[in-house]
């Protein structure tokens, strides 16, 4: 795992799940029970019952698991079930501070699509005056209505068509038509 960018919240959160104990998922109740003997009080007498027996609960797959303790069990079995309360209130501190990592790490996956766009887009900027080149139009305006659809695409439909000798990374523009674009201020100042 790469620590170097590990965020604070992260590291704190991380560190208070770090100090394993026992504990125990459940609740801890109590219960007053009748007995097996028909001529006990227990049968008519909800204050007669006897108890309280101390039961530990825990659903665990839509039933729930019952455990009977001793008194002794008893005391130390709610401290684990405490324990486990905190240790999960820690772990949905850390959660969310993962998830705000997370968060952050789509932001970011999210910028860089639109830096990618950007650049994308200068980069048909740059193939629209190829085309013009090609097409000789006057100005970049009538060229990007015809290539709306895709400059590259056009591009590659150029470049079918072009004599080989003139393909894309062949062509060597004659002396005359070097003498021609010179001789054209106008047109120089209109792309500027
Ligand atoms: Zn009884």
């Amino acid at each position: 795992m790469p620590n170097d960018d590990l965020p604070s919240d992260v590291r704190a959160t991380a560190a208070g799940l770090d100090y394993p104990q026992p504990m125990r998922r459940g609740s801890l109740g109590e219960r007053f029970m009748k007995c097996g003997k028909p001529a006990c009080a227990c049968h008519g007498d909800a204050d007669a019952r006897h108890g309280p027996y101390f039961v530990l609960t825990r659903g665990v797959a839509q039933t729930t698991r019952s455990r009977f303790l001793t008194p002794a069990q008893a005391a130390v079995a709610r401290g684990q079930v405490v324990r486990a309360a905190e240790f999960r209130e820690r772990l949905e501190q850390y959660w969310q501070a993962c998830e705000r990592w997370a968060d952050r790490a789509l932001e970011a996956a999210a910028a860089d699509t639109d830096a990618a766009k950007k650049g994308a887009s200068a980069k048909s900027s740059q193939d629209i005056r190829k085309v013009s080149l090609w097409l000789g139009h006057s100005n970049l305006t009538a060229t990007e209505a015809s290539v709306r659809a895709d400059p590259t695409e056009q591009l590659e439909a150029i470049e079918a068509v072009v004599p080989p000798g003139l393909r894309k990374g062949k062509f060597r523009p004659p002396d005359k038509l070097l003498a021609l674009l010179k001789a054209k201020p106008k047109w120089r100042a209109e792309r500027a």
